[in-house]
């Protein structure tokens, strides 16, 4: 036999992390990494965080899991800490990003049903967007290494480019649910929506009749020093995807929706047998509960500023290498020249200078430290990055 144990859809490199100390993963042989991928945006305390830590086990202790066929006195305390900090009224909760998608793409299929609109099914959704890995999420973007036989996908999605406004306007017909966007693409390449496409989205909707349906599965929960990347935009949509900080490493997602766009989604419609479980909650709980601290969110908002001036500096003493840097917060990419693959960059930063990065689409690498990273990890990561700079040589 030659597969692989686990089944082998993972590129998995050669870091084998056994343990996490704050910002820092440890590996089997001892080995030390700065941990600036946290998870891919999901560590947000770091790791091993003691508050968190503790909820989860104090929960597990006393009660790990019950069905949704009870009441929930965790999921409905969650829930309303949750829509106290956002635009929405009520919430789902699922175990992951991909399943919030799906609640959303079923809620906003199910308004229009629920409205005698049953035609308005076609969600309008952007080039190199990613939804996740379900088939319904694979369907909603246009990336070909996701759906490439795996046909037939789910109908009714439309495919524009990212930041095209006119673009989506051109394809609203009769048969339009709404929008699905992510305010700021990271897996994609780390783009921010420009405020006129944003804005421009939720425009449309109101005047059509649509559902603005943001995922901020990767670009949410204080990732750019604000609660929610709909913040910096001056508006809020109808669906919104949480997930990856959400439970800062216990795997948690959330489908959140204004009273009206979630009309259709009555008893029996939809569900989950783990979503929104006692154990989940209270990780969910705890995360808020630092998020909550007073100047949680002020510190990201420095610690991007910071990284981003460190970077503005490194990027003229390497402009072989690096073309422009992107993103907010602590939601940051920098693209790479062409003559540079930035996977390539990302594991000689991993494996000569011990600094974990993730790379992205249009040739970006992705820098997600955890949200607790203070000015002495910056330092450090700036260190490694310069040094990993020097010492790259381009494979051609
Ligand atoms: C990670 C991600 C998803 C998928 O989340 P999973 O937990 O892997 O299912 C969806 N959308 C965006 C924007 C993401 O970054």
């Amino acid at each position: 036999m030659t597969i692989t144990p686990l089944m082998p859809v993972y590129p998995r490199c050669g870091v084998r992390p056994v343990r996490g100390e704050g910002c820092y993963l440890i590996g089997e042989r001892g080995e030390r990494y700065l941990d600036f991928a946290a998870g891919i945006a999901v560590n947000a305390l770091g790791h091993g965080h003691p508050h968190l830590v503790k909820a989860i086990a104090d929960q597990a202790a006393t009660l790990m899991h019950v069905s949704n066929l009870y009441g929930s006195p965790q999921g409905e305390a969650l829930a309303e800490r949750l829509l106290k900090h956002s635009f929405a009224d009520t919430v789902f909760f699922t175990n992951s990003g991909v399943e919030a998608i799906e609640c959303a793409i079923k809620t906003a299929r199910r308004y229009h049903y629920a409205n005698g609109n049953p035609q308005r099914h076609k969600l309008i959704t952007f080039k190199n967007a990613f939804h996740g890995r379900s088939l319904g999420a694979i369907s909603a973007t246009d990336q070909g290494k996701m759906r490439d036989g795996f046909e037939p996908l789910l109908p009714g999605f439309d495919y524009v480019p990212f930041n095209d406004l006119e673009g989506a306007l051109a394809k609203i017909d009769g048969e339009t649910a709404g929008f699905l966007v992510e305010t700021i693409q990271g897996e994609g390449g780390m783009t921010a929506g420009s405020v006129e496409f944003i804005q421009g989205l939720r425009k449309a909707a109101d005047e059509h009749g649509l559902l603005l349906i943001l995922d901020e599965i990767q670009c949410g929960y204080g990732r750019t020093g604000k609660m929610w990347a709909y913040e910096h935009y001056g508006i809020t949509p109808d669906i919104m995807t949480s997930a990856k900080g959400i439970g800062a490493g216990f795997p948690l997602g959330a489908c959140l929706a204004t009273e009206e766009a979630a009309k259709g989604m009555v008893a029996g419609t939809h569900g989950s047998t783990y979503g929104g479980n006692p154990l989940a909650m209270a990780a969910g709980m705890a995360v808020l509960d630092v998020m909550e601290e007073p100047g949680f969110l002020e510190h990201v908002t420095r610690m991007g500023e910071r990284l981003r001036q460190a970077f503005e500096q490194l990027i003229p003493n390497h402009d072989h290498l690096f073309e422009e840097i992107r993103g907010k917060g602590l939601m940051l990419g920098i693209k790479m020249k062409d003559s540079v693959v930035s996977r390539d960059f990302v594991a000689h930063l991993r494996d000569h200078h011990g600094l974990l990065t993730v790379a992205a689409g249009e040739n970006v690498f992705r820098v997600l430290p955890p949200l607790v990273i203070d000015e002495s990890h910056i330092a450090e990561a700036i260190d490694k990055l310069s040094a990993g700079a020097r010492s790259f040589a381009p494979a051609n």
